[in-house]
């Protein structure tokens, strides 16, 4: 292809409509994938305690069509358009009114965001592409983790797996760096669950964590996973701290880890190795 195409198809602002379109089954895949988790799990204990249950209902990511939860409204193509039918529709559903979620279009734009953020800072490249698709799954992990505090295998396995390919195909960081990131990142967390587990007797944090971190460190490098945990331990405890005072804290439930540790393992992205290796002295 010739290079004036590819600079078209990879600019940030073509990117930024994929990213709206991604953005917009990733709002299907948070609301969803738990859901297809929940009725799998509920099927196979019922299965292997031999109890009867009711079989629930099919669902997947495509069936069924979307309806609008308060009044079962199924939402036509035309109502689904990223971003401009929210707009269009005011917030509200076009048979009852009743509102609907602003982070739909949120997550929309902020995938936009992502994907035209990464073109810029990374240019018309087959690795830009690589980074949007990592960018999109930290997405959809870190609006799961902050649903249901889980951090499903389905969704961090194959990251992991990913970026491992990805830096073995030469379009991130060294291979040895992202195995040994993977390996760091993993037995990071896993160390830090156990101190924690031994010294209180309660669980800190879930396995899922120490998988999330393992795959940040198989895509970004060994040496970046400190600067991750820092990162996402710094504004974990901002906004913990900042949910208490508010009183918005949910009863018995804690503040998740994962979308902190994607939000920082972005922010790494972003800022860059040596810019990070500078700042802790490192470089
Ligand atoms: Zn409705």
């Amino acid at each position: 292809m010739d290079t004036l195409l590819i600079d078209t198809l990879l600019s940030p602002w073509t990117l930024a409509l994929l990213g709206l379109c991604v953005g917009s089954f990733l709002n299907v895949v948070i609301h969803r994938l738990p859901l297809m988790l929940e009725r799998g799990w509920k099927l196979d204990s019922a299965d292997l305690l031999g109890i009867k249950v009711d079989t629930p209902a099919e669902i997947t990511l495509s069936t069924p069509r979307s309806r609008c939860p308060a009044c079962g409204h199924r939402i036509a193509w035309h109502e689904n358009i990223p971003v401009l039918s929210y707009l269009r529709l005011g917030g509200k559903c076009s048979a009852c009114k009743s509102r609907i979620s602003p982070r739909y279009p949120a997550f929309e734009l902020i995938t936009a965001l992502l994907f035209a953020g990464l073109a810029w800072r990374f240019g018309a490249q087959a690795s830009t592409l690589a980074w949007c698709g990592f960018a999109a799954v930290l997405v959809a992990l870190a609006g799961i983790d902050w649903d249901t505090t889980l951090l499903p295998d389905n969704l961090t396995l194959p990251l992991l797996w990913a970026g491992l390919v990805a830096a073995a195909t030469g379009l991130t960081v060294p291979l040895s760096s992202a195995v040994w990131g993977a390996v760091a990142g993993y037995l990071s967390l896993w160390s830090v669950y156990w101190l924690f587990k031994l010294a209180t007797g309660k669980e800190g944090m879930g396995h899922g964590d120490f998988k999330l971190l393992a795959a940040l460190g198989a895509w970004l490098g060994a040496s970046m996973v400190l600067p991750v945990v820092l990162g996402a331990s710094v504004f974990g405890a901002i906004v913990g701290i900042g949910m208490k005072l508010a009183s918005n804290l949910r009863e018995g439930r804690y503040v998740p880890f994962g979308p902190f540790l994607a939000g920082s393992g972005l922010a790494v992205l972003f800022i860059g190795k040596p810019t990070i290796l500078d700042w802790l002295g490192w470089a």
